[in-house]
């Protein structure tokens, strides 16, 4: 996706975890609901799961942004598209009438 993207940052798996997982722990979890909301993109837009990234470091990055999924659906905050949103039913099938 970077390399597509035009090389924009935001497609980098390290700026994913940096701008969202690593924002929250950072800040203890006190982020503002406007700062979940620009987490949604990174997390779900910007990334498919594939888990084809590499880390030296041996850093599991999908797992991780997985995790930060998990984080912002606790806060009501779902995907933007049905197959990764993890979304109840009834909410899949507005985003799916959305598109
Ligand atoms: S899981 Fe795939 S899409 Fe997501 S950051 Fe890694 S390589 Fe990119």
């Amino acid at each position: 996706m970077f390399k597509e993207k035009g090389e924009d940052p935001q497609y980098m798996p390290s700026y994913k975890m940096i701008k969202t997982l690593g924002k929250l722990y950072k800040k203890r979890g006190r982020v503002s609901r406007d700062e979940l909301e620009q987490m949604q993109q990174l997390l779900w837009r910007n990334c498919v799961l594939c888990g084809r990234c590499y880390c030296p470091f041996g850093i599991d990055i999908p797992n991780l942004i997985a995790f930060a999924r998990s984080i912002l659906r606790s806060q009501g905050i779902y995907g933007v598209f049905p197959h990764t949103s993890g979304a109840p039913e009834a909410e899949c099938r507005q985003i799916n009438q959305a598109l």
